[in-house]
């Protein structure tokens, strides 16, 4: 049997004919860049989460990029960032010509609050929390520090869509959240794709300027900006997925819930652990082991594909050499890039594919090697 890691072919086959009709719509109205498209996109997606604004952007990473910008962070702030993450949460605070500071993250892979609070100094300006794997961070304890000690709080929503702390979407907790619609995220564009979501107009209208080239209009350039804009072909698949989102985000949980029962105390596996309150959205399912490439190796022999997100904590990186940085100063990232296995769980798996994934991971440790 062969399980891929993700199935985008499979996704496509049973969207087809809606697809097709909408990107039709769009050549035969010959609009390819803002129009209502992309506004409708924004509107009902804003309206799903819970958020009064969403600007849609090129990317995840220009999302970031832009509500940081927009916050008016710069040169001489400080801007914390969890050290286990993907390289964009750090990356554009950099970019802004701030500093990232990392924090080591908690046993649900998502930043530390108390690594946060010790962080903390007078340049710092604002927290990034990332949602990782499609886990919630302890948005409770981070609003209350941001709001304590001042600080912006920007969610990093590009595995969480709609991932829930008790009844509320993530990205509505923060001053902004930047959400990413890469091809294989819960919410998946045919290319790159982004947006940025807040409650506060005045944010949501600095970004739409600045992704603009400073203007919300062809001929105005009320600042220099930048050129990072969703497009209507891709803002038409996004909103049909979006009546789709939910149901596959049940499945993923199925699909995670099926690994629990059947993972659980095999060797030394070490098998996700939901935060109390939170729905999570498996972006990722990821398990932990000692012997995590042997097992990666095995599984692939079987015709299993895994990933591992991801293979050095963002310190240890060399874009972060410079920062000299100790494994000492994170445990569990360092910990976690020797260990995780991440597992597939996209939502077109059926239930033989994932009995045979278990089966194959329990003959793994069976056998010892
Ligand atoms: C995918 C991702 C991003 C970046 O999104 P792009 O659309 O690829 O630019 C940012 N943060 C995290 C945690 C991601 O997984």
């Amino acid at each position: 049997m062969r399980v891929p890691f993700v199935d985008l072919k499979g996704q496509y086959a049973l969207l087809q004919p809606e697809l097709e009709e909408a990107f039709k719509n769009i050549f035969l109205q010959g609009q390819f860049v803002g129009g209502g498209e992309v506004h409708s996109f924004e509107e009902k997606f804003a309206t799903k989460l819970g958020v009064r604004h969403c600007v849609g952007v090129g990317n995840g990473t220009d999302a970031l990029f832009l509500s940081l910008k927009a916050l008016g962070i710069g040169p001489g702030d400080e801007v914390i960032t969890p050290a286990w993450s993907w390289i964009s949460s750090a990356e554009t605070i950099s970019q802004t010509g701030a500093t990232p500071i990392f924090t080591d993250v908690d046993e649900f892979y998502t930043i530390s609050v108390d690594d946060v609070e010790k962080k903390l100094t007078n340049k710092t300006r604002a927290v990034i929390a990332v949602h990782l794997y499609g886990q919630p961070a302890d948005v409770t304890r981070l609003t209350q520090l941001c709001k304590l000690n001042q600080l912006f709080l920007i969610e990093d929503c590009a595995q969480a869509h709609f991932s829930k702390m008790g009844s509320v979407c993530a990205g509505t907790f923060g001053d902004v959240a930047a959400f990413s619609f890469y091809p294989t995220k819960n919410l998946g564009a045919y290319g790159d794709a982004g947006a940025v979501v807040t409650h506060h107009a005045h944010l949501a209208e600095k970004v739409r300027r600045l992704a603009n080239h400073g203007g919300l209009s062809k001929d105005e350039h009320l600042m220099e900006g930048f050129n990072s804009r969703l497009d209507p072909l891709q803002a038409a698949a996004l909103s049909v997925k979006l009546n789709y989102v939910m149901t596959w985000n049940d499945r993923r949980n199925e699909h995670a819930s099926f690994y629990h029962d059947h993972l659980s105390g095999i060797g030394d596996l070490i098998v996700p652990q939901v935060r109390p309150q939170t729905t999570h959205s498996f972006h990722l399912y990821v398990v932990r082991t000692s012997r995590r490439d042997l097992l990666k190796q095995f599984l692939s022999e079987q015709g299993i594909e895994t990933q591992v997100h991801y293979p050095r904590a963002l310190p240890f990186e060399p874009a972060y050499q410079g920062l000299t940085l100790r494994s000492e100063h994170f445990p569990n990232a360092s910990k976690f890039q020797q260990e995780v296995l991440s597992l597939p769980v996209y939502p077109e798996l059926t239930e033989a594919q994932l009995g045979y994934v278990c089966d194959q991971i329990k003959k793994f440790f069976q056998h010892g090697d």
